[in-house]
C-alpha cells in the first residue's frame, strides 16, 4: 500500500468529514466582559498599559449595552438571498443604511456609561471627546459609522473612532448571535466574516469542545468566527509560503503569521498556550509585534477596529482635539493619577 503526503486541497477536503464546527457565532454574554478581562491582565507591564485600560473600560461599557438593549430584528428574506447566493449575511455598510438605524442607541448607553458612572467613568481628559461626540448630530454620527466601516475615515473623526466602533461591534455582535451554524453560508471570499463582511481583527486556534484545535478567523465588527484551515493565508487564502514569526523570548501566545504570496500578516492567538487569550485583545496588546512586524517588508492585512495609529500618523495636524491621548497608544492615555 503506497503513502503519500495529502495536498493542501485534501486536508481541507477531510475538514469537512470530522465534526467540529465550522462557525462559532459569538456568545454576547460574555464576549465583551472576557475582552475587558483580557485587556486589564495584558495591561499589568505592557508599553501601553494606558491604552489597553481605556479598550477595558470600552469592553466593559459595551458589555453593559448589549445587556440593556434587544438584539436588532433583522429581515430575513435579506438572508435568504445571501445564502443562495453564497455571500455574507447581512454586509455592515448596507445594514447600517436598512436594518440597523438604531446603532446610536448603543452609542449613546455607552457614552452614559463612560461619562456618568462612577466604576466606568473614563478619566478626566477624555471627558470633552466623549461630551463631543454626545453633540454630534445623529447623521454626522451615521457618516462616521459608515466611514470606519468602509476603511475611509476622515483625520478629524480619529478620536470619536473606538466609541463609533465600540457601538457597531455591539450591534453587529447582537445581531451575529441570534444566527445559528445552519444559517452561515460557505461565503466567497472564504477570508471576510460570513456574518457581516467585514474583515478578521487575528485568528485563533481554539482549545475546549468540538473547536479544539482548530484555527478560527476573528471577525473585528460582529466577533463572528470562522474556520480556515491553518495551512492557508487568512488575507489571500494562498497555501504557499505560509510562515510565523515571534518576538524572541516570548511564549508565543501571538505569532505573526506571515504570507509570502500577497506580502501580508495577521497574528494568530493561541488558546493552547495560554487559555483566556482573547483574538481582539491579544492583537491590540501585542502592539510591539506590528513594531517589530513594519521593519520587515510584510504589512498588516487589517487594522485592529479600536486603534486607529496608521491613519493618524498621516495627518496628525487635522486630528479632533483631545484626541492625542488616543492617537498614540504610546503615549499614556490619561494621566494615571487620575485613573483607579
Ligand atoms: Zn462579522
Ligand atoms: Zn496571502
Amino acid at each position: 500500500m503506497s503513502r503519500r503526503i495529502l495536498q493542501p486541497g485534501e486536508i481541507e477536503a477531510l475538514d469537512h468529514h470530522t465534526s467540529f464546527p465550522r462557525v462559532l457565532p459569538p456568545q454576547v454574554g460574555s464576549l465583551f466582559t472576557e475582552r475587558a478581562a483580557r485587556l486589564r491582565q495584558l495591561a499589568a507591564d505592557n508599553p501601553i498599559a494606558d491604552y489597553l485600560e481605556f479598550a477595558a473600560h470600552i469592553a466593559n461599557a459595551q458589555h453593559l449595552a448589549a445587556q440593556a438593549l434587544a438584539a436588532p430584528a433583522v429581515d430575513r428574506s435579506t438572508m435568504e438571498r445571501a445564502q443562495t447566493h453564497g455571500m455574507p449575511l447581512f454586509p455592515a455598510a448596507e445594514l447600517l443604511d436598512t436594518q440597523l438605524q438604531d446603532w446610536q442607541q448603543a452609542l449613546e448607553h455607552i457614552l452614559d456609561t463612560l461619562s456618568t458612572q462612577t466604576e466606568s467613568r473614563l478619566p478626566e481628559a477624555l471627558q470633552p471627546l466623549i461630551a463631543e461626540l454626545r453633540q454630534l448630530p445623529g447623521q454626522e454620527r451615521d457618516t462616521i459609522a459608515r466611514q470606519l466601516l468602509g476603511k475611509d475615515l476622515a483625520a478629524r473623526y480619529i478620536g470619536m473612532a473606538p466609541f463609533v466602533m465600540a457601538a457597531l461591534q455591539v450591534r453587529f455582535a447582537q445581531l451575529a448571535a441570534t444566527l445559528t451554524e445552519a444559517d452561515m453560508p460557505q461565503a466567497e471570499p472564504a477570508t471576510v466574516c460570513p456574518v457581516c463582511a467585514s474583515e478578521p481583527v487575528a485568528s485563533v486556534i481554539r482549545i475546549g469542545g468540538k473547536a479544539s484545535g482548530h484555527r478560527y478567523l476573528h471577525c473585528g465588527c460582529c466577533a463572528t468566527e470562522w474556520h480556515m484551515v491553518r495551512v492557508k493565508c487568512s488575507h489571500c487564502a494562498s497555501t504557499k509560503g505560509i510562515n510565523y514569526q515571534a518576538i524572541e523570548g516570548d511564549q508565543g501566545v501571538v505569532q505573526a503569521e506571515t504570507c509570502a504570496a500577497c506580502g501580508s500578516y495577521r497574528k494568530i492567538v493561541n488558546q493552547e498556550k495560554d487559555p483566556l487569550a482573547e483574538p481582539l485583545a491579544d492583537d491590540l496588546a501585542s502592539l510591539m509585534l506590528d513594531l517589530l512586524m513594519s521593519e520587515t517588508r510584510f504589512q498588516r492585512a487589517s487594522a485592529n477596529p479600536l486603534l486607529y495609529v496608521a491613519v493618524a500618523e498621516e495627518q496628525p495636524e487635522q486630528a479632533a482635539e483631545g484626541a492625542d491621548a488616543l492617537i498614540d497608544p504610546l503615549a499614556p492615555a490619561a494621566p494615571s493619577s487620575s485613573s483607579h
